[in-house]
């Protein structure tokens, strides 16, 4: 099962949030967004791993939840409420 620890965020287009563009996998090794979304379509499962070990399951986002943006698909965690295992909490790379 890959485990995502860290994430590679760029800017959106008109500067005023970031896109996940990429992640790193625990056992090391990168990978883009996409080939994360073509990995969970399927059916693999896809988990973050945050400070103290905190896990959450990888989700396809219909589309970034910025105002205005729309780009999409995104990734998103479920459980989305914790800090430390929400994919928009983890270390940048
Ligand atoms: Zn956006």
């Amino acid at each position: 099962m890959p485990v995502v620890v860290r994430v590679r965020r760029t800017p959106a287009d008109d500067g005023s949030h970031r896109h996940i563009v990429g992640v790193e996998l625990r056992e090391g090794g990168l990978r883009t967004t996409q080939q994360v979304i073509v990995g969970i379509s399927r059916g693999e499962v896809w988990r973050t791993q945050g400070t103290g070990g905190a896990s959450a399951r990888i989700r396809e986002a219909e589309c970034c939840p910025a105002v205005d943006c729309g780009l999409g698909p995104c990734l998103t965690t479920a459980p989305d409420h914790s800090a430390a295992s929400n994919i928009d909490a983890l270390r940048a790379y």
